[in-house]
Formats: C-alpha cells, structure tokens, sequence
C-alpha cells in the first residue's frame, strides 16, 4: 500500500517527521481509517517562542473528521506530543492539519465555511452526518476571525435598524454601511446602549466616532439619543423605509377601527400597506372595487401614497412645499391616527429633510431588512441569537475569510 499512503500524504500535506503509518478502508462501514505518526527521537518547534528543536515529553491520541472519500468518512487518527521547551515548559505541540482543539482537520473545516455560505445549517449537518452544533462551532470560529481583522477607517455613512430572530425574542441591532451594503456591527438590544457599543466597535477597527458623518434609522427615541450622545458630529435621517413603515401602522389602525363596522374590509390588510405595483393581479382588483367606495381607510391609504411622492422631489425646496400641502392634508383628514403619525413626522422634520442633502438611503435598509427577514425564514435552525448573528455576518458582512487550503 505504499502508493495509497504517499498519495494520502501528499493530498494532507504531511511533511517530516509526520508519515501515515496506516490505512484501514473499511468498505462495508463505508468508513476510511487514516493513522499518522512520527518516528521515535522526533523534535517539534515551540507553538510560544518557536523554538525549533524541543524534545516530545508526552502524546495523547486524538481523531479529526477529514473530507469524504468517495462516500465514505474519512478519519485521522494520531498522537499529539507535548514537547518540553526550555524557555516556555511543556506545550501542545501544533499539528499541520488542523487547528488547536477542533475535532476537524483544516481542509475539512473549509468545506463546512464554503457550504454554509450558500447552505443552511441544518442541509450541511444531514450532507455531512455532523451535529450542527460542532458546525457552527466551526462556521463562528472564521468568522470571528474575519472581523477580528476588518477594517473600518474608510466607513462614513450607517444605516441602523433592529430586528429580531423569531417573534417574541430578543432584539438585536444592525449596523450597515451604506456606501457599500457591508453589515459591520451587530449587537443585542435596541435601546440607546448600542450605539456605543457600536462606538467601541468602530475604535478597535481603525475607526472613530467622528468619522461618522450620516446616521440612518427609524425614529426610536432610544437610537436618537444613543446617536446624539455618541455620535454628536452625524446627522440623523430618518429613511422612506422606516417613516412608511410607521405610516402604515396609522392606515392599519384605521382600516382596523373601520373593520368593526363594516365587514368589507375583512381580509384586506396587506393590500393597504403595500403600493399598487407590488400587488397581485387579484388583490388589485380587489383594491380596484373598494377604492371608490366611501371609507376612511381608503382616504388614509390615499394620503399614504400622496406621502410617498415627497421622496420623488429633485430638490429640498420643492420637497418641502410638497410637504407642507400634504400636511394640511393629513391633518385636515378628521381620522386621528393620520393625524397623530403627521404630526409625528413633522417633529422629526430635520431628519427626514436630510434626505435630500445626501440621497442615499432609500433602498438600502429596506433591502438589508428583506435578507434578513430572509435569512429569519430559518429561525429554527440556528438555535440561539449567537448562531443567527454569525449567519448574518457571513452572508452580508463582506468578510474576508482566511481559510485554510
Ligand atoms: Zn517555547
């Protein structure tokens, strides 16, 4: 078999002193057993001080899962020696093939990254046979690594936003760069604490505070005050994403109020909150025939769409006009919730003015909270918020990942 072990051996990288001492295949187990060793009087280098010639005090034998053979899992077995040095005392001795106490060899644990950039969790375990756990284990230790080393001196516009894994649990808070989509920073929580955790962030990665010229958010009091505290040099805008979102929440409680006496509107909630363009063919004709009957929601939901045409505005002044003779409208409407979410948006003027000072946001936070609400269709799978935010990193934070080949 000396062919098969050169073979091996070539294909795991194994220099001296490491040789395969044997091959067991298995084939009714579909199972492959590869055995690696070192030749007796062997010297290791220091993994401390790198001192090269360090005598082996003891070994322990250990398994890594390796990539399938052909359909049969393969596994390495071998001693790891603990060497003496003189400067540092005994250490583990590293090994080639796989980093310090995984059950993985290297070219293994690049498979598992490369899948689950496009795969779920949940595929891969099935794919591999390999509890999803010891995956994400994998999976959260590159990415860890990846943004250990990011760099974020050149980031100057954020886009903010909070979501959550499943209804119900914990929030978490998303920080985006805008010029570029790139998720840089994602924390628990969504009051006022995390923009200075993303603050401290930003200074271990070759950023600063000041840096920051445009913040983009909803209109949460908390990320307003964390941003004015932290942030003291940004401007706020408040995105079309966000302040629709709240003016959809003034047509709902309209349309809900309404539903009580007429029976009508029964069913019809999401044709109010979503612009004609994204309707199905039946729902159009469905909001075709309630649209010329007399009803409140059909006047809120009109204001709304007349909301929509500030953003179209090629200038501030032009915008603002616009504005002006919406506001009349919304607040002459006699139904109390326009009122309110337009008087709301009129104390939060500043913010959503800046708009038309950069032009950038649209689009943006509304496209990062489609993939995540993508990404949330598999809730289930990752378990905790840990697992949930190191898939978010790896499907959208750009990372450069540094994998082992
Ligand atoms: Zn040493």
């Amino acid at each position: 078999m000396v062919i098969a072990e050169d073979l091996f051996r070539a294909a795991l990288h194994l220099t001296a002193p490491w040789y395969i001492s044997s091959i067991n295949f298995a084939e009714g187990e579909r199972k492959l057993d590869i055995w690696v060793d070192f030749p007796k009087g062997s010297r290791f280098p220091c993994p401390e001080c790198n001192n090269l010639d360090c005598e082996v005090h003891d070994t322990t034998t250990r398994t890594w899962r390796h990539l399938d053979f052909f359909e049969h899992q393969t596994f390495l077995h071998g001693r790891i020696p603990r060497i003496i040095c003189p400067n540092c005392g005994v250490r583990q001795a590293k090994v080639p093939w796989a980093r310090e106490r995984s059950g993985f060899t290297l070219l293994m644990e690049a498979l598992i990254v490369f899948f689950a950039q496009t795969m779920q969790i949940s595929q891969i375990s099935e794919k591999l046979h390999i509890k999803d756990k010891r995956i994400w284990r994998v999976v959260s230790h590159y990415v860890e690594e990846a943004l250990i080393k990011a760099d974020f001196s050149d980031v100057k516009s954020i886009g903010l936003d909070e979501t959550s894994r499943r209804k119900g649990h914990e929030y978490i808070t998303v920080f985006a760069d805008i010029n570029t989509g790139r998720i840089i920073f994602i924390c628990k929580g969504k009051d006022a604490s995390t923009l200075s955790a993303f603050s401290k962030d930003l200074k271990e990665h070759n950023g600063s505070p000041e840096q920051i010229k445009d913040i983009c958010c909803d209109m949460s009091p908390a990320f307003i005050k964390g941003i004015t505290d932290e942030f003291p040099l940004s401007s706020i805008i408040f995105d079309k994403f966000h302040v629709i979102k709240l003016f959809n929440e003034a047509v709902d409680e309209v349309r809900r109020l309404e539903q009580l006496i007429n029976r009508i509107l029964k069913n019809t909630r999401y044709i109010w909150l979503k612009n004609p363009s994204s309707l199905t063919k039946k729902q159009l004709t469905e909001l075709g025939g309630l649209k010329d009957m007399n009803l409140k929601t059909v006047r809120a939901y009109n204001i709304k769409l007349g909301l929509q045409e500030f953003w179209k505005f090629e200038d501030r002044e032009a915008a603002e006009a616009y504005f002006k003779k919406w506001y009349y409208w919304a607040t002459h409407s006699k139904l109390p919730a326009i009122v309110k979410a337009a008087k709301n948006l009129k104390k939060h003027w500043d913010g959503i003015i800046s708009y038309f000072d950069n032009r950038f946001s649209n689009g943006l936070l509304e496209g990062l909270n489609s993939m995540i609400q993508s990404l949330k269709a598999n809730a289930r799978g990752y378990r905790n918020d840990e697992n949930f935010i190191t898939m978010i990193y790896l499907r959208q934070g750009q990372l450069k990942l540094v994998l082992p080949t």
